[in-house]
Formats: C-alpha cells, sequence, structure tokens
C-alpha cells in the first residue's frame, strides 16, 4: 500500500513551522512497509486542499492529513474531506461527551465552536484524542483510507501510536518488524567492508546500515505473512554481523552508550565515580539520565583548575608542574583520586583540550585523555586527538569514556 501526507496548515507554507507531523509519521510508516511516495502542503484554503485530495485518490492508496481539526473557522479539514467525497457530516456523541468532559475537567468554559470538532463525516471510525479536544478519524471509502489526524505533534503521535498503527497492522497481509543494531567504535567503511557479502546478498531481511555523528547504526527489516514470526528471520543475519563486527555492536534499538553502562554496572553490582575536566560533567549527566543510575552512580566531580584536582582529586603538584594538566599522568591521577574520595568501585577522569583556544604544537586542540580504573588495581590511561569543535571533542570525549567502561566491563577487565 502506498501513501501520501497532506499537510493542512498556512504556518507550513509560510515556514513559521517545520512538517515534522510529515517526517514523524513517514518514519512510521516505513517501519510498517507501507511506501510514503509523497509529502504535500496545502494553506487553510478549501478549495486548494480539495485539489490535493483530487491528485492524492489518484496516486496512492492511503491519504494522511494533518492539521485543521480545531475548532475556528480556518480549520477546514473534515468539512472538505467530507465535501469533496460527497458525504454528510455527523455529530459524534462520544465526543461531544470527551468534549464537554475535558473542559469542564479544566473549569473552562465550552463555547458553540467546540462543538464542530465532534463531528465527522459519516462512516467514519473516530480516533480519540486523550491529549486535546480534536479527535482524529480513519475514513474509507471507495477502496481508499483517509486517515484525518490533528496537527500538533503532543497529539498526533499518541493517537498514531495507539490507533492508526494497529488499525494498519490489521488492514495488511504482512507483518514487518525492524530491530536496530547500535554501534561504536568503528569507522563506517570498515563496517560495510566487514559485513559486504551480506549487504550484497540481502533480501529479506533488508540490511541498511546508518552513520550518524560519532555512531553507526545497522536496521535490519524483515516481512513476513501475518501467522509467521518476521524476527525468525533477523535472528541468523543478525547473529552473523554480530560475529564479524564483534564487541563494537553495544546494544539494539533504543539502547545507548550510557543505558548500557549503567545496567552493566547494575547487573555486576558494582558502582562508579566519575572526575571530569575538559568534559564538564558531560559523563555524569549522561549517566544520571538513565532511570536506576542512583544504584551505581555514587558522584561526579567537575574538576577544572588545576587547584581542584590538586586539592579534591589530590593530583601531585609536581605532577601537573612536570607533564601538565593535560598528561597521561595527571588523568591518572584524577582516576585514582575520585576512586580514593569517592569509595567508588569503578572511576573514570578525562582530561583535555576541547578548544578553540588553548592548543600548542606538543598538545593540539582535540587532545584528550581518558583513564579507567577500579579499586583493585586495573588501570587504562588512553590518549585520542579528536576531530571538530568544543562541542564534538566534549560530546566524543564522554562517548570514549562510556565505551571504555563498557568494554572494561563486557571484557572482565574490571570484575
Ligand atoms: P488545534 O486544535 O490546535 O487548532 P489543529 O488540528 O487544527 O489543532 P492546526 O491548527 O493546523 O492543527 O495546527 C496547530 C498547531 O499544530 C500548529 O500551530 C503547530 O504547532 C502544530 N502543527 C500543525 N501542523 C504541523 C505539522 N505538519 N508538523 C508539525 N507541527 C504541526
Ligand atoms: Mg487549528
Amino acid at each position: 500500500m502506498d501513501a501520501e501526507i497532506i499537510g493542512v496548515g498556512s504556518e507550513l507554507l509560510l515556514g513559521q513551522i517545520s512538517n515534522t507531523d510529515a517526517q514523524y509519521i513517514s518514519q512510521k510508516l516505513s517501519q510498517l512497509g507501507i511506501n510514503v511516495f509523497y509529502h504535500t502542503v496545502v494553506g487553510d484554503n478549501s478549495k486548494r486542499l480539495k485539489k490535493a485530495l483530487e491528485i492524492a485518490v489518484d496516486r496512492v492508496d492511503i491519504i494522511i492529513t494533518t492539521g485543521g481539526l480545531g475548532p475556528t473557522m480556518d480549520d477546514i479539514t473534515k468539512e472538505t474531506i467530507a465535501e469533496f467525497l460527497g458525504i454528510p457530516l455527523e455529530l459524534h456523541q462520544p465526543s461531544v461527551d470527551r468534549i464537554e468532559n475535558y473542559f469542564a475537567k479544566r473549569g473552562r468554559t465550552i463555547s458553540q465552536n467546540n462543538y464542530k470538532q465532534a463531528y465527522f463525516p459519516k462512516g467514519s471510525i473516530i480516533l480519540s484524542n486523550n491529549h486535546g479536544t480534536a479527535p482524529g478519524a480513519i475514513l474509507e471509502y471507495n477502496n481508499k483510507i483517509f486517515i484525518i489526524l490533528p496537527g500538533p505533534p503532543r497529539e498526533l503521535q499518541p493517537m498514531f501510536e495507539e490507533h492508526v498503527i494497529p488499525y494498519l497492522e490489521n488492514r495488511s497481509s504482512e507483518k514487518i518488524v525492524s530491530r536496530v543494531l547500535k554501534i561504536y567504535g568503528i569507522g563506517e567503511s570498515d563496517m560495510e567492508e566487514k559485513i559486504k557479502d551480506l549487504l550484497i546478498d540481502q533480501s529479506n531481511p533488508t540490511i541498511a546500515p546508518l552513520a550518524g555523528v560519532s555512531e553507526l547504526s545497522i536496521r535490519l527489516t524483515a516481512k513476513t505473512s501475518r501467522n509467521e514470526d518476521p524476527f525468525k528471520l533477523i535472528q541468523p543475519i543478525e547473529r552473523k554481523i554480530r560475529e564479524r563486527l564483534g564487541d563494537v555492536v553495544y546494544g539494539v534499538d533504543d539502547d545507548t552508550l550510557e543505558s548500557v553502562v549503567v545496567n552493566l554496572l547494575i547487573e555486576s553490582g558494582k558502582t562508579i565515580a566519575t572526575a571530569e575536566s575538559c568534559t564538564g560533567g558531560l559523563i555524569a549527566e549522561r549517566i544520571t539520565s538513565i532511570p536506576g543510575a542512583s544504584k551505581v552512580f555514587l558522584q561526579g566531580i567537575v574538576s577544572y583548575s588545576n587547584q581542584s584536582k590538586i586539592e579534591i582529586l589530590k593530583v601531585s603538584k609536581d605532577t601537573i608542574a612536570k607533564y601538565g594538566a593535560v598528561s597521561r599522568e595527571t588523568a591518572e591521577e584524577m582516576v585514582k583520586g575520585i576512586i580514593k574520595t569517592s569509595g567508588a568501585d569503578i572511576g573514570i577522569a578525562v582530561t583535555g583540550i576541547a578548544g578553540p583556544g588553548g592548543g600548542t604544537k606538543d598538545k593540539p586542540v582535540g587532545l584528550v585523555y581518558i583513564a579507567v580504573a577500579d579499586n583493585k588495581g586495573f588501570l587504562t590511561v588512553n590518549r585520542y586527538n579528536l576531530l571538530g569543535d568544543r562541542k564534538r571533542v566534549q560530546q566524543s570525549s564522554a562517548s570514549i569514556a562510556l565505551d571504555s567502561i563498557r568494554r572494561a566491563l563486557l571484557n572482565k577487565k574490571i570484575d
């Protein structure tokens, strides 16, 4: 089945807002195996919307509109679709009740206009809106499917998840699932080289590598008939890819480096503390963004000045004088210091030059030392020359630090 998304709203045409609804819907439909062939945008104008509908019914099976379901005069989507199809609008009593309830709960008075939102083209399936007042609708007519959705993303997205996806899955004779392998610590071309033959031979599942800013991922998408399990097709290919790539595959789907690290720490019953200079607390921030971090994260110190490194982390004055604050030696003493002061099992320390100033010939911008240690004698300090602006150097340093902990835990260097 092929689809077209029609965004209704003059704001979109004026460039006041971006068409993120179309982006969201397209992503979701591709996961369902539905081809989105066109994105169209029209203003709040009945004549032009009708023209767009005329074109759409000629070229796709599913027409999805976004926006224009509000209570005001310029919200014309449902009315225009009804007119276009020659179907009358009908009052939907449960929606009247919901809207009245919504206003009563908020202590707001309802205006006559609001009842406009309870009228739908006759024969519609009504999609309740739990995050606003405008319900959506699905209308099947002449072998075409019209899906009518509200504009605000915080209303549209839950409605799509709760109603539209199950509806479309039910209509389809196929089942499609995707699984994303998350990858860190290998370059794009290196990765492709290692799985080249699989990429060339791919059919079902399809194998789609994707390069992000500092991470890579591979999306595996399999299709089967409704009574089979598409994951069964994904498993053998996933196994092959993991064999080829090894431990650079750090997770799947919604996993992040920090979520994987926190879960590994929870599993192994270890605690951690961070001593950060050039990353300014970014590693601590990423770890603490994960629910459950309080079980494993004891302390994060942003130790920016030499004085603080000496006083709080007990880095020796001589070390800083002799090797500098950005050095292997300082990183080592920082990590030992944070383990001691926090009492954590594992410590991580970062010191570097994020730029744009502060670089020298010997110590250029992007030079970063990352130390990981535990309280039983494991210690590694690595030197990196990172590229990019200040933000990028900080982000990369934090990612490398998290990945270093992950590898140390995974490979039982720390246990
Ligand atoms: P309302 O009941 O709020 O009037 P509506 O369904 O009538 O909702 P619109 O009036 O078209 O929708 O748009 C309301 C708001 O929703 C816009 O101001 C904008 O913030 C957001 N919005 C509308 N269309 C889109 C879109 N295509 N992508 C992202 N956001 C959108
Ligand atoms: Mg509106």
